[in-house]
This record gives structure tokens, sequence and C-alpha cells, in this order.
């Protein structure tokens, strides 16, 4: 068999690059083998804002205009809803921090995000007596959603491979790639945290975060926007909102801890004063790098193989944009932004 590509692994990373090769009716094959689930269980927002410090989140203007047409257009394709617009209602917990938002409102990048009066609205089983800080043109992503019905997609077209890619039987030649029969131009790794078992590429620094989530059901709490305190809630509809999420820095495995657990309703409790019963807990890890940009590129010696990573904590806006890039260096020689090239860290090869 022969194909254009071959992609390695389907989080938002590989659907994003995997769709710009549809787009451009490029043939491929995709290697998936749930090892990893980041994407699988992120919240799924986003927003253009750093909620800590009311300062832009870097080139988010540039990512979501690539990012909402392209989840649009999977919408369509894919005849599902994905795109969610959702409000975010950041509680204040000072007087100086409703004086930073009224501050960092009126300025060019954040002003058409951030609505400048503050909110005095009091919400049941919510307690904030600093009230809260508004941003519009914020959404969520149903990125499990998206991703069970992108890899039925690709399943029924035959060009989903479920078993776990094996590095040492790919074959390398000069303008080509080989892996079980299956002949290509390129390759392309998309394998999250993954990574780390990448002879090819595991040179370059992820510094991964394991995230946890809670699913609660509360049904006195009613509300139809984000809320952003010491943790997340996200409405999901009928009463259900995802709770989180966890930075944990040393532990490597996606299992949900007792202790990331604790530290939500910990969290949560803080601001929430309704009952609420946990449904879900679940974990992944983020692929962070070291300077928080992604890693896109070719492999130093080897411009066959390609890598498109280090979304980090913000995968939904990012990877559109990053996967268009890379498909313009590979395919038309354009060269990848600086910022996020992989050879950035040629040094550490
Ligand atoms: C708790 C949590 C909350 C988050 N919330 C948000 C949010 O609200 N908004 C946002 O934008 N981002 C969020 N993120 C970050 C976002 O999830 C990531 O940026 C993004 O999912 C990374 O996508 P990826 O495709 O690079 O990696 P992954 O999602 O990890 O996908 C990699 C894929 O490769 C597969 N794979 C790996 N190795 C192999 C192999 N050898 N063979 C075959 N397949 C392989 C894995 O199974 C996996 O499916 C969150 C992350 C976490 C953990």
């Amino acid at each position: 068999m022969q194909v254009d590509y071959i992609i390695v692994g389907l989080g938002l990373a590989g659907l994003a690059f995997t769709k710009e090769l549809e787009d451009n009716n490029k043939s491929f094959i995709v290697y998936e083998d749930n090892s990893q689930n980041s994407s699988m269980v992120a919240g799924g927002m986003y927003n253009p804002v750093i909620l800590k410090r009311f300062t832009p989140v870097w080139n988010a203007v540039e990512q979501l205009k690539v990012a909402l047409p392209f989840y649009k257009t999977l919408e369509t394709k894919l005849n599902n809803k994905y795109d969610y617009s959702v409000a975010i209602y950041r509680i204040f917990k000072s007087v100086e921090e409703q004086n930073n938002w009224f501050i960092a409102s009126d300025k060019p990048l954040l002003s058409s995000y951030m609505v400048s009066n503050i909110i005095h609205k009091k919400f049941e089983g919510i307690s904030a007596n600093y009230g809260f800080g508004k941003l519009k043109n914020t959404g969520r992503i149903d990125t499990k959603l998206l991703l069970k019905d992108y890899r039925n997609y690709l399943r029924k077209k035959d060009i989903l491979i479920t078993p776990n890619f094996k590095y040492d039987e790919l074959k390398i030649y000069n303008n080509s790639v080989e892996y079980h029969q299956i002949k290509a131009s390129k390759i392309v790794f998309c394998e999250g945290f993954g990574l780390k078992e990448n002879p090819y590429f595991n040179y370059l620094p992820m510094q991964e975060a394991k995230g946890e989530l809670l699913t609660i059901h509360a049904p006195k709490l009613s509300i139809d926007f984000a809320l952003k305190a010491a943790v997340f809630v996200l409405p999901l509809g009928n009463d259900y909102y995802k709770v989180g999420a966890t930075f944990n820095w040393k532990d490597k495995t996606k299992q949900p801890s007792e202790e990331g657990k604790q530290e939500l309703l910990d969290k949560l409790n803080s601001f929430i004063t309704v009952p609420y019963e946990i449904i879900e807990h679940t974990a992944g890890i983020r692929p962070t790098v070291k300077d928080r940009r992604p890693l896109v590129g070719t492999h130093p010696k080897h411009q066959n193989l390609a890598i498109l990573n280090g979304l980090g904590t913000r995968g939904v806006m990012i990877a559109p944009i990053a996967a268009k890039s890379l498909y313009n260096y590979l395919e038309k020689n354009i060269e990848i932004d600086k910022e996020i090239s992989i050879d950035r860290f040629e040094q550490l090869f």
C-alpha cells in the first residue's frame, strides 16, 4: 500500500493534521493505540485571556481566526455539534482585582473579550463577594465527541489502524518511509506525552503536566456560563458540570488519584455552596513544553519524519494553526515560525 502520509496519534494534533491532508486531497493512514487521553478528557475551553493576570494569551487572536472555522467545518462534515459558545465569569477575590480587570479590559487586544463593567448579580450557590468579570466570545469544544466521531469516520474509510505503533519497525529511506508494508512519503508523529517513547524526537524538552477533572451533577447550580475561581466549572447541560483542572508536574500516570480529587473538591467547595454529586473523575497528561510553545517541524537528520506536538494547556486553539503551518512547510516549503519550530532545540539533538 502506498500513501502520502502515515500519522501516529489521533488526539487534537493528529486530527488537525489529517483534516489538513483531507482538505488537500492527500492520502494517509493513522495509527492510534489509546495510550494517551489528554484530548479525550480536556475541558475543551477556548479563551484568549489569561485569567490569573488578565493578559492576552500568546497569539490567541491569530489562533482563533483559524480554529473557529476549523471546528465549524468539522461540524458540517461530521454532522454533529462540537462548538458551544460559553461566556466565562471570573470571580474576583479583592477590590484590587476589580481594578486590574477594569484597566485590562480597555487594552486593544482584550477589549473585544473582556466586558469592562463588574457584574454584581447574585447567583444561587455561588459565593462571590467582590462580583464577577465577564468574558465574551469564548466557548467550549466537545473534544471527546469530536474525536469519537472523527475516529469513526476514518474507521469507515478504513484508514484508522488501532494497534500501537512500534518505532523500531519503521524503515527510513531518503525520500520515503515504510511501516508494515505501508509506504509513505512522510510520517508525522502526533503522540502527545507518548513522545517520550519516540526515539527520533524524545530529545525535545517536554515538561508534561498531569491534569485531573471531575464531572458533577448540581441541580441547584443553574448557570449557563463557565465559572472561574480556584478551578473552572464548565456547564455541560442538564445540570452537569466539569470541574478542573489540577496541575501535577511529578505524577506521570494517567490514572485519576485520590489526591487530585481532594484538591478539586477543596477548591470547588471554596466558592460553591449548593450540594452536588460526583459523576466521573478523569485524568490526562498535557504535552507541555519547557518554553510553553508547540513543537512543529522535521527531524534534524530525516526530512521525511515530522512532528506536531507540544500543544500544552491550549490544544483547542493551537492545533489547527500549528497543523496548517506544518503542512505548509512540508508541502509548500513555507518556513515555520521560529517560535514554534523545533529548530530552536537543535542544540539538544
Ligand atoms: C485535565 C485537562 C484539561 C484540559 N483542558 C483544556 C482546555 O480546556 N482547553 C484546551 O485547549 N486544552 C485543554 N487541555 C490540553 C489539551 O487536552 C491538549 O493540549 C491536547 O489534547 C493535546 O493533544 P495531542 O493530540 O497533542 O495529544 P493527545 O491528546 O495526548 O493525543 C496523542 C494521541 O497519540 C496516541 N499515541 C501515542 N503514542 C502512540 C503510539 N506509539 N502508537 C499509536 N498511538 C499513539 C495517544 O493514544 C493519543 O490519542 C487539557 C488537558 C488536560 C489533561
